[in-house]
């Protein structure tokens, strides 16, 4: 069948996440495939705004799919939210014969992909960040890697905790959930796991440290998530009321490098081609999805509009397994 559009774009938005190279890849590959052309926008939106658009074939996406980070770079662009920069980004569309985009990032970027589209450009929207906190898919791109990289350095403070007998604080990124702060914690074995969606207090932690020394348990790790405490002021505390030796480690930024696990290309390169697919049979405003290992599209606003619930009974199995 004919591709409904004969020009497409592809940009990365938001905070970067490993795996979107894998993406862009796809998405340039599986369009000129169907002799659809080309076009990358770098920065995101404020490329789009100034016109920061290359040609891209399918050797400009050579040797990208194992690396962090993302080749189109990303950037946040506050004029993109005014009338007058939505404006400039159309105009550039138009100027550049882009018919269809295909925006890589978060929440914020499905959003400005809604109004886009609303204007005429087709978009689809990938899920590209490691907080895996978007609704419309069980996982995003980088999530993965995100909690592998966090499970990697994890073990290596295990060690030294367990040498010492200590106690270890671990602050991993997640503002607002606590999806890599819990998967992390099931496969380091952390005694507590402190979340943004549950409610619990130091005592709860200094509890459960205590429960596990009266078991003959000597070293602990503690996972916080960003949104919900900070590893310093948790360690101090834990250590004042427990007499463990607790040390703090924040992760920060090591979480969002690195290169993109199996997992994540193999799932970013899904999402790229099947983007592509919805654009050349004429799609617009929708956001690419897994649930059940199968791909799935929805409407941007409805897929804005879904709450994502917190595995309520992982966290429970966490805490049980966890003595
Ligand atoms: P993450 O938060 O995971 O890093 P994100 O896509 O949610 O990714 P944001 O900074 O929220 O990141 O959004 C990226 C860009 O999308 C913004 O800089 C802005 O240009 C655009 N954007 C955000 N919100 C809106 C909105 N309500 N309307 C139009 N555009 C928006």
């Amino acid at each position: 069948m004919e591709s409904k559009v004969k020009k497409i774009g592809v940009l990365t938005s938001g905070g970067d996440a490993p795996g979107m190279n894998a993406a862009i890849r796809a998405v340039v590959r599986a369009a000129r495939s169907k002799g659809i052309e080309v076009v990358g926008v770098h920065r995101g939106y404020a490329g789009l705004i100034k016109g920061d658009i290359v040609d891209m074939d399918v050797r400009d996406v050579s040797n990208i799919l194992q690396s962090g980070g993302t080749s189109l770079l990303s950037a946040r662009s506050k004029e993109f939210c005014t009338e007058e920069g939505m404006q400039m980004a159309i105009d550039n569309c138009h100027k550049f014969g882009i018919e269809g985009l295909v925006v890589i990032g978060g929440d914020g970027s499905y959003r400005g992909a809604g109004d886009l589209s609303s204007r005429g450009i087709h978009c689809i929207g990938l899920p590209g960040t490691i907080d895996n906190d978007i609704s419309s898919t069980d996982y995003t791109i980088g999530f993965d890697t995100c909690v592998n990289c966090v499970v990697d350095m994890v073990d290596r403070i295990r060690d030294t905790m367990r040498s010492h007998e200590r106690c270890s604080v671990v602050e991993v990124m997640g503002r607002n959930a606590g999806y890599i702060a819990l998967h992390a914690g099931i496969a380091t074995g952390a005694a507590f796991v402190m979340v943004p969606e549950v409610d619990s207090s130091v005592e709860d932690v200094i509890a459960k440290i205590e429960e596990g020394r009266a078991l003959g348990k000597y070293n602990f790790i503690v996972i916080v998530a960003e949104g919900v405490g900070h590893a310093e002021e948790l360690s101090k505390k834990i250590q004042d009321a427990t007499g463990v030796v607790t040390r703090a480690t924040i992760l920060g930024h090591v979480q969002r490098g690195g290169s993109p696990t199996a997992r994540d290309r193999v799932l970013a390169s899904r999402f790229g081609a099947y983007a592509v697919d919805l654009l050349a049979a004429g799609k617009s405003n929708r956001v690419v999805g897994v649930r059940n290992d199968k791909l799935v599209d929805y409407d941007i606003q409805e897929a804005l509009a879904m709450k994502k619930e917190f595995p309520m009974e992982l966290y429970n199995m966490s805490d049980i397994i966890s003595i």
